[in-house]
Parts: structure tokens; sequence; C-alpha cells
């Protein structure tokens, strides 16, 4: 009898019993606006802002609807103008190339290396020959690439940089977080991301005009003195007439739902990197044939997914695969498919951005393989889902050989 696995790939970790009592509370109160607070406290969105500047180490911070509005309101607000290029990875989730056509910017795909980050060469190339202004940088799947080179390269480039830290909520380089490298950073709190109410997104900054910016385009109507962690009124004289309203307020229910998760989340990325890192450790044998992206020292990712590459496989036999994974119960997403599944698409499926040429990226979204690995799973149900990816994965192999 083969083993199965028998847990669920979407299944989150509980909420912490301090995030349902503030949800009641805010529930009896009625005041589920974000500005619908007395005189004199501030309201839990602007505690929760209040909270995340703090734990991130940015000055200023917005609570927003989405990750993807976060997205939107950051390119608005650095003054990503109709029909300028801006430049992303060409390895990320839909909402990112979305984000850019959303406010009219037109998607310029960078290469990806085979440890799923951002190629300098052409980065550098693309920036010169679209004259782009603008890098959003996704740290897609948490996998961060030499922050200090690509610092330097934005900075010799002229790009400002807008992180994507949808999956590196929390990851360090060199000990500094992951979003306080670029002028503005964006996180979603989504449920599949490293804070769950549901749907939401917050954006952080260092710089008072860029945040008084997003405050109004995040339709703060006048309320912007009833922030959490936002510039001081003076930033706004211009802002407050010149930038449209894009209403995307978080409301108070999901940030009392987020607040206590704060103060678990290095508790949470231990969790996830102990999931990871034993996973990882049972993979390890089967290189050089199944492929690891390498990270270098400097690079503390947080392991809530994890990513292999197979090379050798070709399509059929990456789809027979997913399907042997799926009758034992491993949800395991492939980048290769003709048509997009699920969360899972590559740049080909986005046909609002123009077609581009990316032989690099193509190649290894062909390879690539993505397992989550929420906090629900056990130790021992991720020695248990090692062992049967391991066991799955030699019969692929074989076949090959
Ligand atoms: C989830 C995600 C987003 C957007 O977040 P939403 O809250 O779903 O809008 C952006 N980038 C990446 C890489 C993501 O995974």
């Amino acid at each position: 009898m083969k083993r199965v696995f028998r847990r669920s790939f979407t299944q989150q970790a509980a909420l912490p019993f301090e995030a349902l009592q503030a949800a009641l509370s805010v529930l009896q109160s009625a005041r589920l606006h974000r500005y619908d607070c007395t005189a004199d406290a501030l309201s839990e969105t602007a505690l929760l802002e209040r909270d995340f500047a703090l734990w991130q180490g940015a000055r200023f911070c917005l609570a927003v609807t989405s990750g993807g509005q976060a997205l939107q309101l950051a390119l608005r607000a650095v003054g990503v103008a109709h029909d300028a290029p801006v430049l992303t990875n060409a390895f990320t989730l839909a909402p990112v190339p979305g984000a850019i056509r959303a406010v009219g910017g037109v998607p310029m795909l960078v290469e990806v290396t085979e440890d799923l980050v951002i190629d300098f060469d052409d980065l550098a190339q693309k920036a010169r020959n679209t004259g782009a202004r603008v890098l959003l940088l996704s740290h897609m799947r948490g996998h961060l690439a030499d922050m200090d080179a690509l610092t330097a390269l934005a900075q010799d480039l002229g790009l400002t940089v807008i992180e994507d830290c949808a999956h590196t909520m929390g990851a360090t380089w060199n000990g500094q977080t992951s979003g306080n490298f670029g002028h503005v950073a964006c996180f979603s709190t989504q449920t599949y991301k490293h804070l769950n109410s549901g749907e939401g997104g917050l954006l952080t900054s260092n710089d008072p005009e860029t945040m008084a910016r997003a405050i109004i385009l995040s339709g703060s109507y006048m309320n912007f003195d009833r922030h959490g962690a936002a510039p001081e009124p003076n930033y706004f004289q211009g802002a407050k007439f010149d930038c449209p309203n894009m209403s995307a307020r978080m409301d108070n229910l999901r940030a009392a739902v987020l607040r206590p998760q704060i103060g678990e989340l290095e508790g949470a990325i231990a969790g996830w990197n102990a999931r990871h890192d034993l996973v990882a450790g049972l993979l390890a044998p089967l290189a050089p044939r199944v492929a690891l992206p390498k990270a270098p020292p400097q690079a503390a990712r947080v392991g809530s997914s994890i990513q292999f590459r197979i090379p050798a496989l070709a399509p059929q036999a990456a789809e027979r695969l997913v399907t042997a994974l799926g009758a034992r119960g491993i949800e395991v997403k492939w980048f290769g498919h003709e048509m997009p599944q699920g969360f899972t698409s590559v740049h080909r499926h986005w046909r609002y951005v123009e077609p581009q040429d990316l032989p690099q990226t193509d190649a290894i979204m062909r390879s690539l393989f993505d397992l989550r690995l929420p906090l629900s799973f056990t130790l021992d149900d991720c020695q248990l889902l090692g062992e049967i990816l391991v066991e799955e994965l030699e019969t692929s192999l074989e076949a090959v050989a």
C-alpha cells in the first residue's frame, strides 16, 4: 500500500484567540470604518499601522484592502505615468503585472535566474533600452536577490525600487529586513501570506512625500491626521488636492484580526523554516537532478513554501508527476502548464502584457515545481510529505534515465 498524505495544503494555522476577541469587540462597537473612532482614540486600523511600522522598522505605514492595491498605490505614489515602462521580474504572481497595467504602466519583464531571482544583466539592459525609471521588484516565493548589488545597480540605473514583499514579510538580507531596501514596500495579508486577514495589504516607506500621496490615494478624504504611522500634516498640502481617491482603505475588523498576529510572526517564521528545512533536507540527496534554489548566506528566507526544479523532465513526465503526487495527497504546482491553473500562471498567460521574449525564464518555469508548507502541518506531517515526494520523484527520474 502506498502511503497517502491527508492534510490540506490550503488550511492555515488557527488565528490567535486574541484576534477573535479583538474582532468581536470591533463588531460590538459597530465602528467598522477606519475613521469611525472617538476623538481621543486611534482606530484598530491606525493602531495596526503603528504596530506594523514598528515591527518592520519603517517610519510610515498605510493599511489597505489588498496587496495588489498596495502595489497600485505605490506605483502611483512614485509617479508612474500613463504608458510609462515599469520593470518587474518575469517570475511573479499575476497581481504584479496586473497592478502595473491597472495604473496605465507598461510591464517590462526581466529574466530570472535558476535561483528564482531577478537577472541583473537583463535588468541593466532593459533599464537602458526602455528608459524605465521604476523597478517593481517582486521577491517571489521569498527568494531574495543580492540586495547590496541590487541597490547599487538600481542607483546606477536611476531606478526607484518598489519591493513586493508578499512572500518576504520577516525575511532579511544581511540582517536588514526585506522591504527596507527600496523606496516603498508592499505586503499582503491575504490568507495565504504571512499574516492572515482574509484580504488586506500594507505599504511602508521612509519617505514622507511618497507616503502622504499614498495615504490620499488610498481614500483618506481629509482624515490623514487619523493615521497611526503617517507623516506630519504639512506633507499633505499638495497631495490632498492632487491625488485621486482610489478607495482602498482597510477596515477595523481586519485590522483587529491582524494586530495580535504581529506578535506571533517571529515564532511563525521559525515554524515555517523548520518545515522547509526538513523537506529540503529530504530532497537534497536527489541533487543535482532535483535542484533546490541556492541562497547566499546573507539571505534569511521565510520558508512558507518550497520550490525545486527538474530540468530533465519533459512536459508530459512533469504532468504525470503532478498527477501521481496528487493521487497521494500532495498538491504540487508546476509552472509549465499550457493554461493558468488556480494561483499559478506565467507571463504568456497575461494577455494584458505585450508578449515578451524570455527564453531563460521560460526554460526555468518549465522545470519548476512549488509546494505550500502551511503551519497547520506538523513536522511529522512534513516528514511524511517529504518521503512521499522523494518516492515519486525517484520514479519520475528512473523513467528519464
Ligand atoms: C499575493 C501576492 C500579491 C498580491 O496580494 P493580494 O493581497 O492577493 O492582492 C502580490 N505579489 C505576490 C508575489 C503575491 O504572492
